[in-house]
């Protein structure tokens, strides 16, 4: 890993535990929701809906304690001189996004062309999953999932696909239930050779 990699991943760290407020405030935010919603928190049915809330969002946003570099340390050169794809294909993911907090559902596919070295395969899902526990938009946790790991491998080249329903879309404003977005990113070989784009865009179908 080289320094500035180090450097980016500190950069993006949004908070450290001091400046992270109490558990018991964001209860009380969750109490002001509940109330301004209409309704009464301290009614039997809601009075422990704040403390399980914090709960709930403690695990959707446990990426932000996750770090995707580090995930990627480990690899293997063993391989015979395998240089042929590597694809992790529908790795479903729930995220939310940072404009409305609406839960994202969706799949990744993750490819990569090793460069001498590979990584356990289940780390890629778990890159997936430490940028999806955080706060997203789809274009941008895309892009974060093939850049890291084209930082970190090094290989000849990543590609990423995300088909996701966006609950902002589904559920509120236009109100579009079957529509999913889809977004890619191609970098080294998948950029460069249309045959590699190709035979990884066949699988994502
Ligand atoms: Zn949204």
């Amino acid at each position: 890993m080289t320094s500035s990699v180090h450097a980016l991943e500190r950069l993006k760290r949004p908070q450290t535990t001091s400046d992270r407020p109490e558990r018991a405030e964001v209860e009380a935010a969750f109490r002001t929701i509940i109330q301004w919603t209409g309704d009464d928190p301290e009614r039997d049915g809601l009075i422990e809906t704040p403390a399980r809330m914090a709960r709930a969002f403690e695990e959707f946003f446990i990426g932000y304690s996750q770090n995707p570099t580090e995930i990627l340390q480990k690899t293997f050169e063993e391989i015979e001189g395998y240089d042929e794809m590597i694809a992790l294909r529908g790795i479903r993911f729930e995220s939310h996004c940072e404009h409305h907090m609406a839960p994202i559902i969706g799949q990744a596919w993750v490819a990569y062309v090793p460069s001498g070295r590979v990584v356990g395969i289940s780390k890629l899902a778990r890159v997936v999953e430490a940028y999806a526990k955080r706060l997203q938009i789809q274009e941008k946790m895309t892009a974060q999932i093939a850049n890291t790991i084209n930082d970190v491998l090094r290989p000849q080249g990543v590609g990423v696909i995300i088909k996701a329903s966006h609950h902002c879309m589904s559920t509120r404003g236009v109100r579009k239930t079957d529509s999913d977005l889809v977004t890619s990113r191609m970098l080294g070989c998948f950029r460069d050779n249309p045959l590699t784009r190709q035979e990884f865009l066949s699988m994502a179908v």
